[in-house]
């Protein structure tokens, strides 16, 4: 059997580092399976939900190197879900009712303060046809809750191991508004029956609905996917990302500069038992893969470590790999700078070293340093290993050695007290530029 995922997001909003887990772990499952992955924008809520917002989704979803099989859309299937509600309202499993939010609210608190749990008493469900008439005929219209088996729902949960959830204690969820429009919860199910979604990958925040869905499922006779929840992600500060978005977007990662793969690493081996390290590519993450070595406890997100993941993928990057994006750039010069960069677009502080134009620093008492070392340049060609041609003759005819010898020259070189080795920078910067910046 095929494995098919789906990643499920509301369109209204980007999507942060927490959504893009889920993303990439089911993702990572698809791949690892030669399965297929939905895309599947749950924008049942059409006040809310843009296609800007789904357009941006799928931008940050292809900037992850993700790319679904197949997209769909809740919105365009509503005639689909208004049939299958009608064949639970006559299977006697969808009920309609009456209380206002007010009333609900004050129910609840009447439980709560005899100690008893909020859970819907099923009053309407209770009422006679003259009764629901009569309060029709008032004007009230009917939201529609689904009838629970209440029952010991159980799964084996691919990340949190077995599951017991007793229905019993859950309200009978709406899933139709007064306006008849849908709630999660149904378009949900029956969109996973549908596309024969065999794995549902997604937070821990949704476990109780799995009960739910599980039962809903069983009612629309479908068979039940496997399920997965993994915990959620929290901020360096411990608290919940998901109001969070700022920084922590998608969108606001790519503008900051960083590398794809490396929020992709970080994203799929955070909360993992493996550690933290950059993947040039999917593969390595793909063959590591296992839901099990998902920890049950919150992972924590921090953008530091994110901007050193990225510091250290760049640091090992070959060329191959960033040849598009370095405008004009060579092979040479990319090996050269690579390990002093932590975004790529530093990259063009380390041409500028090399084309110029520069402000060479020389101090008072290196002058004369600085113009007998100009005076033993060797001629060209030059390769790398005319650094320490050059820098041995110097240290023969001046008689320094250590830093006393190397920083003046970087400094004439490069205005700067650090940077690439300049074994690998001299022949980049070329005799003629060199002989400018030591006059
Ligand atoms: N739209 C839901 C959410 O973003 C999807 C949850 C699910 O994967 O079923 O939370």
């Amino acid at each position: 059997m095929t494995t098919i995922v789906r990643f499920a997001p509301s369109p209204t909003g980007r999507i942060h580092i927490g959504n893009a887990r889920t993303a990439i772990i089911n993702w990572l499952l698809a791949l690892k399976t030669g399965g297929q992955f939905v895309l599947r924008y749950d924008d049942t809520d059409t006040a809310r939900s843009t296609e800007e917002y789904a357009r941006g989704i799928a931008a940050d979803l292809d900037w992850l190197g993700i790319k679904p099989h197949r997209v769909e859309w809740q919105s365009k299937r509503f005639a689909h879900y208004d049939e299958i509600a009608d064949g639970l309202r006559k299977a006697g499993r969808l009920y309609p009712c009456y209380e206002t939010a007010d009333e609900l609210d004050r129910r609840r608190k009447r439980q709560m303060a005899r100690g008893l749990p909020p859970v819907y008493d099923r009053a309407s469900l209770k009422l006679s046809d003259d009764e629901r008439a009569k309060l029709e005929a008032e004007g009230r219209k009917p939201h529609w809750r689904f009838r629970l088996d209440g029952r010991m729902i159980e799964w084996n949960d691919l990340i949190r191991g077995p599951q017991h959830i007793d229905t019993t204690g859950l309200s009978d969820p709406v899933l139709v508004r007064e306006d008849g429009t849908y709630l999660y919860t149904l378009p949900s199910a029956i969109d996973d029956i549908d596309f024969g979604i065999t794995h549902v990958i997604r937070g821990e925040d949704h476990v109780v609905n799995t009960a739910v869905q599980i039962e809903i499922t069983q009612a629309l006779g479908g068979s039940i996917p496997a399920y997965a929840h993994h915990s959620l992600l929290t901020g360096a500060d411990g608290k919940g990302l998901s109001k969070r978005l700022g920084s922590l977007s998608i969108a606001s990662m790519r503008e900051q500069g960083l590398e794809a793969m490396a929020v992709v690493s970080h994203a799929a081996l955070l909360g993992t038992s493996d550690n933290i390290h950059p993947c040039a590519d999917y593969s390595e993450l793909v063959s590591g893969f296992d839901l099990a070595k998902l920890s049950r406890a919150p992972a924590r997100f921090d953008e530091v470590e994110l901007a050193h993941l990225n510091a250290k993928l760049l640091h090992h990057l070959p060329w191959d790999a960033v040849k598009d994006r370095l405008d004009g750039g060579t092979e040479a010069f990319w090996l050269a700078i690579r390990g002093n960069i932590e975004k790529l677009s530093d990259a063009s502080l380390w041409a500028n070293v090399v084309s110029g134009p520069v402000t060479p620093v020389v101090a008072e008492d290196d002058r004369s340093f600085i113009a007998g070392s100009k005076a033993l340049l060797p001629p060209e060609p030059w390769d790398t290993s005319t650094w320490k041609t050059w820098t041995d003759a110097v240290k023969a005819d001046s008689g320094r050695k250590g830093k006393a010898l190397f920083m003046p020259l970087r400094l004439a070189l490069t205005g700067l007290d650090h940077g690439p080795e300049l074994a690998q920078l001299l022949p980049l910067i070329g005799r003629q530029r060199v002989l400018e910046r030591l006059s």
